[in-house]
């Protein structure tokens, strides 16, 4: 019974302690985390497409403006000095035009880098949540295994519940309650398997000399003590 109940303290604590637990959790750690980045890349990514579109736009207005005044001065429709001046303008307008160009090349690029870190990020999430996938059907035969050990245990148990009866039954689960789950120990070449203590002269012929279904306890530890073949009595 001690044997059974020590192997479901063992498969309780296996089933809690599951490589395949651990697993799991460090792939829906990087997940998550990877979810967070995936969120920031994105918002990165729209920013950056609002810039290009102000930085497209403000390149639009003046190409306009350079259009209209070309259209004028064209059409020879203006006096000399206004056409003096709108030369100047338009002088001034392309070197404008040229510099809000390569602040749109630049944008353009920035865009380019964040949508490309944002698809890998996106990839990186895709895969690692596939991984969380496996890891998590992983677990899940894992677990089965174990509460198939459990059930298989547990029948045991019942078993030898019925055939030991309920007085010592009731005796052993007190004295396992009072020892930490170990309530019950074999004697092995007169040692006490439940505290280690060696078991004196007097003891020893005690034990030696109790009924074969009497119900032994350790001098020690008051554990219920098993004779066994190995008891050195
Ligand atoms: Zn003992």
């Amino acid at each position: 019974m001690q044997a059974l109940d020590t192997r479901l303290s063992q498969l309780a604590h296996r089933r809690r302690t599951l490589p395949e637990r651990t697993a799991l959790a460090e792939r829906e750690q990087r997940s998550a985390a990877l979810r967070d980045d995936v969120v920031r890349a994105r918002t990165a990514a729209s920013d950056v497409e609002r810039e290009v579109a102000r930085a497209e736009r403000d390149v639009d207005q003046v190409r306009q403006r350079a259009t209209r005044n070309q259209t004028r001065l064209d059409s020879g429709a203006v006096s000399a000095k206004d056409a003096a001046a709108l030369v100047s303008e338009l002088e001034s307008l392309a070197r404008r035009q040229s510099a809000l160009e390569e602040v749109e090349l630049e944008v353009m690029e920035r865009q380019e880098l964040a949508q490309t870190s944002l698809v890998g990020l996106e990839q990186l999430l895709a895969e690692v949540d596939a991984e969380a996938e496996q890891a998590r059907a992983a677990l899940e035969t894992a677990v089965t295994e174990v509460d198939r050990d459990v059930e298989s245990v547990r029948a045991d148990r019942e078993r030898v519940a019925a055939a030991v009866g309920d007085e010592l039954l009731d005796l052993y689960e007190a004295s396992r309650r009072e020892h930490g789950g170990l309530g019950a120990a074999p004697l092995r070449a007169r040692r006490c398997e439940g505290c280690r203590m060696e078991q004196d002269a007097m003891s020893i012929g005690r034990l030696r000399d109790a009924p074969e279904d009497a119900v032994l306890r350790c001098e020690e530890c008051e554990r219920i003590l098993v004779r066994t073949p190995e008891s050195g009595l």
